[in-house]
């Protein structure tokens, strides 16, 4: 099966009892057995549901993965998956991280006595110095949020391989219609379901997909003993939305070419982040690896005003000012006051993320909407 068509069919099969076409939502927490442990499959539904699980098989063949697994959002995955370690062992990760993922790291996980080292991912002699005998896992992004950093793949699964580690990448800004980690050699791929896979910023969910079965094993057993597991109402609206993933993909990535060539040619702007610019650091390596560049842009204004980037954030019309990314509309955000508030300015700035620096996530309308709005805004500074 082809992707487009797996979007649609994946896991999903006309509904067995009524001849239903759409999986129903399986509203229900509990099933019949006609004598003790004599069931159809199903006896809980923290363990099991349908309608989740036509998800979870869903989402497993779009990465080409066989094991799926859904949570109550992004986090809640990652909760799972660092499970899998123990006090002591240590994870290598990026500077550039997702905020809520360096927050429960750093706030939770090391609490517990696991440790997390943050490293610039893009130069992959920065992870193998840190490898060290109680190293288990390395933790990648990539792009990443915001500054669209690359970190390569293929190379990362070479270090991960030699020393018997878990790689993980979160796979949430690329999706699989861009980029598909498992082929690459990641162990297990994450992704925050509230974004473009749900796609309409209607849900908040996780997911986490993996190739081998006795670590399928060891996530399904934790999903089901600490139980963030998502209702199957959002299960549903996340399988409708995901049926459109590469459609929206396209647009998000038409779309967001030429806003990023627009912004780079206007003269209130001093730098674009975008990794389909020759010029960004491993572009190379997102060719490679992605099968386009996406809808996410982050850019930096001339003169670095504070001021300047919350004007222009608040007199935009299309792209709302909001937190999240991925759906159908154009978002845009100030990552040093809303997602990055929390790191101190001299951390965030190392990482480019200054005063001035500001996300957008381009949607689905109509490009000479998008762009007429950016234009005015801009000018008007
Ligand atoms: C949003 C996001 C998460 C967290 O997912 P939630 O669904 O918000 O819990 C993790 N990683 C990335 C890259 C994200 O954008």
């Amino acid at each position: 099966m082809k992707f487009a068509t797996k979007t649609i069919h994946a896991g999903q099969h006309p509904d067995p009892t009524t001849g239903a076409v759409m999986t129903p939502i399986y509203q229900t927490s509990t099933y019949v057995q006609a004598s003790p442990g004599d069931h159809k499959g199903y006896e809980y539904s923290r363990t099991g549901n349908p309608t989740r699980n036509a998800l979870e098989n869903n989402i497993a063949a779009l990465e080409n993965g066989k094991f799926g697994l859904c949570f109550g959002s992004g986090l809640a995955a990652i909760d799972c998956i660092i499970k899998l370690l123990k006090p002591g062992d240590e994870v290598i990760s990026t500077n550039d991280l997702y905020g809520g993922s360096y927050r429960i790291f750093t706030t939770v996980f090391e609490k517990l006595g696991i440790k997390f080292h943050f490293t610039g991912m893009s130069n992959l002699n920065n992870i193998e110095s840190l490898v060290n005998s109680n190293t288990k896992m390395i933790w990648a992004e990539t792009p990443t949020n915001p500054m669209l950093n690359i970190a390569d793949i293929k190379g990362l699964s070479l270090i991960s391989k030699k020393k018997d580690l878990i790689l993980v990448v979160d796979n949430t800004f690329a999706t699989p219609y861009l980029q598909r980690p498992l082929d690459l050699g990641a162990d297990i791929v994450m992704h925050s379901l509230t974004k473009y896979m749900g796609g309409h910023s209607d849900v908040v969910m996780g997911g986490a997909i993996c190739k081998d079965e006795k670590l399928a094993e060891k996530l399904y057993a934790l999903q089901n003993s600490c139980g963030a597991v998502p209702g199957p109402q959002d299960s549903f609206l996340v399988l409708r939305g995901i049926k459109t993933l590469h459609l929206r993909m396209q647009r998000h990535c038409e779309n967001g070419k030429v806003v990023a060539n627009f912004l780079k040619e206007h003269p209130k702007v001093e730098n674009v982040y975008w990794p389909g610019f020759t010029s960004h650091v491993n572009h190379n390596i997102a060719k490679e690896q992605m099968d386009d560049f996406g809808g996410m842009i982050s850019f930096d204004l001339v003169g670095n005003k504070l001021e300047d980037a919350i004007n222009l954030v608040s007199n935009t019309h299309f792209f709302t000012l909001a937190e999240s990314l991925g759906g159908v509309e154009s978002l845009i955000g100030h990552p040093a006051s809303m997602t990055h508030a929390a790191i101190p300015k001299a951390e965030r700035e190392k990482t480019g993320v200054v005063d001035s620096l500001i996300r957008l996530s381009v949607g689905i309308e109509d490009i000479d909407d998008l762009i007429m709005d950016l234009k005015k805004a801009l000018d008007s500074l």
